[in-house]
């Protein structure tokens, strides 16, 4: 019986995860860079978290969760997305207590969605994401949006397209929100029965729909720009003109709305404009949700946020073929001919390890010819060859494989010379 791997999911094998790796590490770096710092939440939490942090009108909490009972009988979920644990986090470790705010956090790992799979979309994909936690200046906006944007360009994307929205407040959104009521109701009937649900309960969710995305009224639909008050169109322009200071580029898109219900002010997306990258161009998506903490138990705290999946990231870097400066050559391989010079190969790669030099071996007792062949393929800098000979007048012949220059080397001073030259 050959069993299959689960629909959805993909395992990510040596040579594409050094990918994998260098896209986390710069994103890391990035972070590291803007001072937010990592987090690690588990992998489930209580459905309750989602089922009530989220909001329930969404298709993540509604249709696509993983949920299971334990063998206590809890309700478990598998995470469909971050930023509910990290503002679980915040709230349960009394963060919001922390003397440096606002709290800027990262993480990286798999979430879990029972999405219908295609290209781009994955049952289990790994998402990347940042959270500011206790500020409500447009400058944390404004900052939040130029690391999503430094991250891709520091991989060496350019065909992006940054987007952006305001949400309003809450007095905004209640306005916004009476308009697309009155907007709809007539015809409801003619939308979906999703649709017909949300008209109610979150009525801006039906910009956002995609069975219905052609019918007339959407297209007419009241702008939440239009119903914006003061101080919330206040704070949209702060947040441009910084975005503008820092020379990122954007456009504004009053339909853009997210997923997810909890969001108010400053929404986002960015999109890849790469020719082939396939039918969803969305790479990273985030915005602001004033309410989130409150909502999860905590004390009234503001908060904004993006994530991306690698996975998506790794999709638009093949379209615009972006290649990553990945050296998959190790420093060093010996080989070894006759009984004690294998043995003295075992020691001496130990040794070497110890340094911290990347080095191999032949382990198939091959032949002179094939274990060159075998250094050739590890894209060795440096090849030691050892022989019994050798071994009985103390040295090691060196080869450099860029210039084919070679040495002989005092087995005292092999270690040591070694890592001269790779320094
Ligand atoms: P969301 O949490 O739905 O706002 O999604 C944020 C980002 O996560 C998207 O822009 C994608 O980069 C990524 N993403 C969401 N769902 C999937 C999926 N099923 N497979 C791969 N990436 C995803």
């Amino acid at each position: 019986m050959s069993i299959q791997i689960p629909r959805g999911t993909q395992d990510i094998l040596p040579g594409d995860v050094e990918k994998w790796q260098y896209v986390e590490e710069t994103a890391k770096k990035l972070c590291h860079a803007y001072q937010y710092k990592e987090i690690r939440t588990p992998i489930f939490e209580s459905s309750e978290l989602f089922t009530r942090g989220v909001g329930d009108t969404t298709d993540i909490v509604q249709k696509e969760m993983y949920m299971f009972e334990d063998r206590g009988g809890r309700s478990l979920a598998l995470r469909p997305e971050g930023t509910a644990s990290v503002v679980r986090s915040f709230v349960g470790n009394k963060m919001y207590g922390n003397p440096g705010q606002p709290v800027k956090l990262y993480y990286s790992g798999p979430m879990f969605r029972y999405e219908r799979p295609q290209a781009g979309r994955y049952r289990q994909f790994v998402q990347f994401g940042v959270e500011a936690l206790g500020s409500e200046d447009p400058a944390i906006d404004a900052e939040v949006l130029s690391l999503a944007m430094s991250i891709y360009k520091e991989l060496g994307l350019k065909q992006l397209k940054l987007v952006i929205n305001s949400l309003g407040d809450a007095g905004s959104r209640n306005a916004h929100r009476e308009a697309l009521i009155n907007h709809f109701k007539p015809r409801i009937d003619e939308f979906c029965g999703d649709c017909q649900n949300r008209l109610e309960k979150n009525p801006l969710r039906i910009l956002d729909c995609k069975k219905d995305r052609d019918h007339e009224l959407m297209a007419t639909a009241p702008s939440i720009l239009e119903y914006l008050n003061d101080e919330s169109r206040d704070y949209f322009e702060k947040v441009q003109r910084y975005l503008k200071d820092m020379d990122v580029e954007f456009e504004v898109d009053p339909t853009l709305v997210r997923g997810l219900d909890y969001y108010n002010h400053t929404a986002f997306e960015i999109m890849s404009n790469a020719e082939g990258f396939g039918a969803i161009t969305t790479l990273c998506g985030g915005g602001r949700y004033n309410g989130l903490v409150e909502e999860i138990g905590g004390p009234e705290t503001p908060g904004i946020g993006f994530a991306f999946s690698i996975e998506r990231l790794l999709a638009a870097l093949e379209a615009e073929g972006v290649g990553l400066p990945i050296n998959e050559g190790i420093d060093l391989f010996i080989v070894a001919l006759g009984e004690e010079a294998k043995d003295y190969a075992v020691k001496l790669l130990h040794t070497v390890r110890k340094e911290g030099i990347s080095s191999e071996k032949d382990y198939l007792d091959r032949k002179l010819k094939a274990q060159f062949k075998a250094a050739d393929r590890s894209q060795a800098k440096y090849v030691a060859v050892i022989g019994d000979d050798e071994l009985k007048e103390n040295k090691i012949n060196l080869k450099d494989m860029t210039t084919g220059e070679q040495e002989e080397i005092a087995l005292e001073q092999f270690v040591e010379t070694v890592k001269g030259k790779l320094s």
